[in-house]
């Protein structure tokens, strides 16, 4: 079965995690710009990681046959901080014009404040502007509240719903997505919040249409493999491999190719990668003992 995890933050992950996707069926990767965990205290940091989410991180994907695309935006938390988030809101519109950007995201909120609602609203502007998807992060605390008011602010926009986005979903929200017409991502959690189970329980109950589920493993506990051992998890509670293969492949693809960017053909004809291929003079190989794989 082909395979995209359309929300997993490989900067923050080895190499081993790339091997293991790989060899799990995953072709492809949407890797969301977001909050580093520690906040960033100029823009010339921004500048640096997109860079690395467009160049490095891609190559990197590359060398173990991997589909990279990514989204471009301020994170709900870094847009408290006013004097940098406009900087950022400036920057962007270079970022969002490269290929391989599919989306603009991760956006939305966090706290819930009035300046992350203000570059939420400008970011979805800067959507339009460039004819690309939104990609909606929910919070963790009162996630039904923030769900409702990004949906209304999506609204409020006049923004094509069907071009959104709204990730993180559990039992509470989904009904509420599902209520409009955008679409609904799901993260598969090691330990807490929505897992295997509870997943294959909601694709049972509401069918696949619109529904998304993903990984969002990042440098915290997370686990990049969740898709693949949640289509497992789906097949033994008896969910039929086309239902599956809609809510790990066609829809992920139907929502990001809105971009017009997200080409993901022949994703899954591994190619023969020669991991000796170096990217602004550097390889993933530590040394020698170059050879194609
Ligand atoms: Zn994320």
């Amino acid at each position: 079965m082909k395979i995209i995890d359309p929300h997993v933050h490989m900067t923050s992950r080895t190499t081993d995690d790339y091997e293991a996707m790989a060899a799990a069926g995953i072709v492809a990767v949407v890797e969301p710009a977001f909050w580093l965990g520690q906040p960033r205290t100029q823009v010339g940091s921004f500048i640096d990681y997109f860079n690395s989410l467009v160049g490095w991180e891609r190559f990197r994907a590359s060398q173990f046959g991997i589909r990279h695309f990514c989204t471009m935006g301020l994170n709900p938390k870094e847009s408290n901080n006013t004097r940098l988030s406009e900087e950022v809101l400036a920057l962007l519109p270079r970022y969002l014009a490269k290929d391989g950007v599919v989306a603009v995201g991760e956006i939305g909120f966090d706290d819930q404040t009035d300046a992350e609602e203000a570059c939420f609203a400008r970011q979805i502007e800067l959507a339009r502007e460039h004819n690309l998807p939104v990609l909606v992060h929910t919070p963790h605390r009162d996630k039904k509240q923030g769900t409702i008011r990004s949906i209304a602010l999506v609204r409020s926009l006049n923004f094509p719903e069907e071009r959104v986005l709204i990730d993180h979903n559990n039992e509470e929200t989904l009904p509420i997505v599902l209520d409009s017409r955008c679409w609904a991502g799901h993260t598969i959690y090691p330990n807490t919040k929505m897992d295997e189970h509870r997943m294959a329980a909601l694709v049972k109950k509401y069918g696949h249409d619109r529904i998304i589920v993903n990984s969002a493993a990042d440098w915290g506990i997370s686990d990049p493999l969740k898709v693949p051992k949640t289509i497992a998890v789906m097949r033994e509670q008896g969910i039929a491999d086309d239902v599956i293969q809609k809510i790990v492949w066609d829809n992920p693809l139907a929502f990001f190719a809105q971009s017009g960017r997200f080409d993901v053909t022949d994703a899954d004809v591994r190619p023969t990668v020669d991991r000796s291929q170096k990217f602004e003079s550097n390889s993933v190989l530590r040394g020698e003992r170059a050879q194609a794989r």
